[in-house]
C-alpha cells in the first residue's frame, strides 16, 4: 500500500466536507440524507436543476443509440444544434467543445486566424481586469488572475489587460497588433460585475473603427442566466464571436464557440478540431435543454422571478448593512458583496441548508439558482439567507 501525503484526488479544491449523491430538481442531497436548496447551481451549470425528465430522457434514449463517432462523420444531433443556435443569435456558424476553456480558445485561435488569412497579423487581444476565462494556459495568460498564473510562466504572449469598464484605458491599450477585444459581457468569477451598457456598446464601435473583432465570453452569463438567451442581448449589442458553455449542458460538460461568417473566414478544414466537440451524447442533452429554454415564457419567468430574488436581497442588504453591503447582477445571475468573509458566510448558509458559492474576488457570493426556480425557492432561500444574518455573531 502506498503511504502517501497526497490525495489520490489531485488537491486543488478546497472542498467543502459534504458528499453529494443525489440531484431532485432544485435540491442536493448529501449522502446523510440531507437535502440542500442548490444555488450554486454546480456553479451556475445546472440551468434546468438536477435529473430534469425531459433531459434524463433525451440523455438515456441517446445512450441507448450511440455514444461516440468521432467529427469524420456527419452528426444529425450536432448539425441540429448547431443550427438552432444559428437561428437564436447573432452566429453564422458554431464549433462545440467540451468545456468553457475550450470554447474560449477557439475564439482566441479565430481572432489570429482571421487577421493571418487576411495576410496582416494582429495577434493581440485586449482583455479586462477581473477577468476569467478558464484554465488553459492561453485561458489564464488572458485572464491574469494572480493565483491562476503563479508558478505557470512562461504565459501566453498577446493579451493586455486593461482596467474594467474603462473605455479610455481601452482605446489606449489598442496598438498595430491588436486584433481583438475578449470581454465577459457580465463578469462571474470576477464578483457579479456586469459592464455598464454605455461601455459595451462603445467597444463596440471602437472594435469596429479599428477593425477588431470583438469576443464576449458568455459561458457564465449565457444562455439564459441572465433572463436573456445570451447576456450582450441586454445591452443591445452583437458580438462578432462568443463563447457559451455552463448553463448549456445543465451538467453534461460541453461547451461551444459561436461565430459570425466573417468572423470565422479564416477557420478553413485542419484549422481547428476536437475528438469529443459535438459528440452525440452532448448535442442531445444540449437539443434538449434549448428546447426548454426557447419555450415561450421562459426567459419571462426567469426575469420575473430574478427581479423577486434580488428584491428581496436588496431588503436583507437594508435589515443586515453589517453583513450584506452591496446587491449586484442582473436576471439569476445575482451577487452580493459581503462584509463578513464570502467563505464563512457560504459555509453558514450551507449549515442553514442554502447552497451558494463564494466569488474568488471582491468579498461577493453568488446566487446563480437553476433558472427554473419559483417564488416558493426564492422565499425558502430568502428565510435561511434572513436566519444566518440574525445568527451572525
Ligand atoms: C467557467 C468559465 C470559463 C471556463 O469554463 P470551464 O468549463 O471551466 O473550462 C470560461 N469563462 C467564463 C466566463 C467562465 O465563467
Amino acid at each position: 500500500m502506498k503511504r502517501n501525503k497526497i490525495s489520490p484526488v489531485l488537491p486543488v479544491y478546497n472542498r467543502a466536507d459534504v458528499a453529494m449523491v443525489r440531484g431532485e430538481g432544485v435540491y442536493l442531497i448529501d449522502e446523510d440524507g440531507r437535502r440542500y436548496l442548490d444555488f450554486a447551481a454546480g456553479i451556475a451549470v445546472n440551468s434546468l436543476g438536477h435529473c430534469h425528465p425531459h433531459l434524463v430522457e433525451a440523455l438515456a434514449a441517446q445512450a441507448a443509440t450511440l455514444w461516440h463517432c468521432s467529427n469524420l462523420y456527419r452528426m444529425p444531433g450536432l448539425e441540429r444544434l448547431a443550427a438552432r443556435l444559428v437561428e437564436h443569435s447573432f452566429a453564422d456558424t458554431v464549433f462545440m467543445t467540451n468545456s468553457g476553456a475550450e470554447a474560449v480558445e477557439c475564439g482566441i485561435k479565430m481572432i489570429r486566424k482571421y487577421h493571418a488569412a487576411k495576410g496582416t497579423p494582429r495577434p493581440r487581444v485586449i482583455t479586462a481586469q477581473g477577468a476569467f476565462h478558464g484554465r488553459t494556459l492561453a485561458c489564464i495568460s488572458a485572464g491574469r488572475n494572480a493565483r491562476a498564473i503563479e508558478g505557470y510562466a512562461p504565459l501566453l504572449d498577446g493579451f493586455d489587460q486593461v482596467a474594467f469598464n474603462d473605455l479610455a484605458a481601452l482605446e489606449a491599450a489598442i496598438g498595430p497588433e491588436t486584433g481583438g477585444i475578449l470581454l465577459e459581457t457580465v463578469q462571474g468569477e470576477g464578483g457579479i460585475r456586469p459592464h455598464s451598457r454605455d461601455y459595451l456598446r462603445a467597444v463596440r464601435n471602437v472594435a469596429d473603427t479599428h477593425g477588431l473583432l470583438l469576443f464576449l465570453d458568455e459561458v457564465q452569463c449565457g444562455m439564459g442566466r441572465t433572463g436573456s438567451l445570451f447576456a450582450f442581448e441586454d445591452y443591445g449589442i452583437e458580438p462578432d464571436i462568443s463563447s457559451v458553455a455552463k448553463g448549456i449542458g445543465s451538467g453534461f460538460p460541453m461547451g461551444a464557440c459561436l461565430a459570425t461568417e466573417r468572423a470565422a473566414s479564416g477557420m478553413g478544414q485542419g484549422a481547428h478540431g476536437g475528438t469529443y466537440g459535438g459528440n452525440p451524447l452532448a448535442t442531445a442533452v444540449g437539443n434538449a435543454v434549448l428546447d426548454i429554454l426557447l419555450a415561450e415564457g421562459f426567459m419571462k419567468n426567469v426575469r420575473r422571478t430574478g427581479a423577486e430574488l434580488k428584491a428581496a436581497l436588496c431588503d436583507a442588504a437594508t435589515r443586515f448593512p453589517a453583513i450584506i453591503a452591496e446587491v449586484r447582477g442582473m436576471g439569476l445571475m445575482l451577487g452580493i458583496k459581503t462584509n463578513v468573509p464570502p467563505r464563512d458566510m457560504v459555509t453558514r448558509l450551507r449549515a442553514g441548508g442554502l447552497l451558494a458559492v463564494a466569488s474568488a474576488a471582491d468579498s461577493v457570493i453568488r446566487f446563480v439558482p437553476p433558472l427554473t426556480i419559483t417564488r416558493a425557492h426564492v422565499e425558502e432561500a430568502m428565510r435561511i439567507i434572513t436566519r444566518t444574518c440574525e445568527e451572525w455573531t
